[in-house]
């Protein structure tokens, strides 16, 4: 009963290929249900911004993309779709983000931090500027927005939950206590985490969150989403075997399915 829960649109303006294409992929896959997680518009920036069409799609794209999804819903009755937003987390505008959000009935929304001071650390064409920071300073700066997105209470799960490791630059002192706190928060604040396949293919090689980020989580009872963040059709539910064996071996015997942002568990039987 495998399901993709993070998949983007051309809208975004980094993705490629018809919304159709990843569904009749996802069919193809044998997936039983998916949700459009496209990246919502910016808060803090105005709609004009370069960004708005590059990293997120437009603020005048969302009801649009709204409606795209709905209707897709009712032209692939073999499959179920859901309408999911992957919304970035920007620090003390969470009250533009909640205003945003219950414009548009959404059954999903994943958090996410791309966003460092405004520097986009996950963009391939931004590393130089890793050369200019303390890998250790950045490690305790993204697990400190990550923690304030889980206690904000905006998001059902929190997306590359270790995304800060994608170039494969870790911190001198370690992981664990990153990932301890994180665990701790999740669980605290019962907010799901996504089992991302995406990172396979970036520098650092693995998926998110590393497997024991993942088995810290389960001891606390955190649940997990699955997602590819498929970014063209062909990536829908790409490395889902990895994500299967990931899933076995720390244990998880849950998925998290989401509607109307009300969570559902159901048994993963392997
Ligand atoms: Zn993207
Ligand atoms: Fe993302
Ligand atoms: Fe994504
Ligand atoms: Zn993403």
């Amino acid at each position: 009963m495998f399901v993709d829960y993070h998949m983007h649109t051309p809208l975004c303006g980094h993705a490629q290929g018809e919304m159709e294409e990843y569904v009749e992929e996802a069919i193809r896959q044998g997936l039983k249900e998916i949700a459009f997680s496209d990246h919502l518009p910016f808060v803090h920036l105005p709609a004009d911004h370069p960004w708005h069409g590059r990293y997120a799609m437009r603020m005048e794209e969302l009801p649009g993309y709204c409606e795209a999804v709905l209707k897709l819903r009712h032209e692939y009755p073999e499959i179920k779709i859901k309408l999911g937003v992957e919304a970035d987390y920007i620090p003390n505008k969470e009250k533009e983000l909640e205003e945003l959000l219950s414009q548009h009935p959404f059954d999903f929304v994943l958090g996410s931090i791309h966003l460092i001071d405004d520097w986009p650390f996950d963009d391939p064409s931004l590393i130089d500027e890793y050369a200019h920071k303390d890998i250790d300073e950045l490690w305790h700066r993204y697990f400190a927005i990550f923690i304030s997105a889980v206690k904000s209470g905006l998001f059902d799960s929190m997306a590359h939950p270790d995304l800060i490791k994608k170039f494969g630059f870790f911190p001198r002192a370690g992981v664990q206590i990153h990932y301890e706190n994180a665990a701790e928060a999740l669980a605290e604040a019962q907010v799901c985490l996504e089992v991302n396949s995406a990172g396979l293919h970036k520098p650092v090689g693995e998926i998110y969150p590393a497997a024991a980020f993942l088995e810290d989580c389960l001891a606390r009872g955190v649940a997990v989403t699955i997602g590819s963040d498929a970014h063209r059709p062909w990536e829908v539910a790409r490395d889902f075997a990895k994500v299967k064996e990931l899933l076995q071996e720390t244990g998880c015997k849950e998925l998290a399915l989401f509607t109307g942002r009300r969570k559902t568990l159901h048994p993963l039987t392997f």
